[in-house]
């Protein structure tokens, strides 16, 4: 089995087996990294890879993961920002002994700015 080396930033150089490195792709860009627990002081390293690493890497037999940006990145926000008051009334709630009951029926109610400015009425 081939030796990979690597650095650890802490310990300097390693010789790993392809097993204890991996290389993920991200989808969305295909920007690619490798990574690997430090044997030494037992740090997850996580270093930046061109192409002719990640080939050199995935020949040597390291397992090679694809990856997903969270969908989350791609909705629409809308609303204030959480602040640290919104934290701290929801620390209270859950406080509370009844607070999955009262936090299900306020998911339930109608819909109405719980924040934020009120709403002007036309009319
Ligand atoms: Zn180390």
């Amino acid at each position: 089995m081939p030796t990979i080396r690597a650095n650890c930033p802490t310990c300097g150089e390693l010789a790993l087996a392809a097993p204890e490195v991996q290389v993920q792709v991200c989808t969305a860009d295909e920007q690619a990294t490798y990574s690997f627990l430090c044997p030494r002081c037992h740090v997850i390293t996580n270093k930046p890879a061109d192409d002719w690493v990640v080939g050199q890497l995935v020949s040597a037999g390291v397992k090679l993961v694809h990856w997903d940006l969270p969908a989350e990145l791609s909705e629409t926000h809308t609303g204030p920002p959480i602040s640290y008051d919104d934290v701290l009334n929801f620390h209270f709630e859950l406080k509370a002994d009844n607070w999955l009951e009262e936090l299900t029926a306020e998911a339930n109610r109608p819909r109405e700015p719980r924040w934020g400015r009120p709403q002007k009425k036309t009319g």
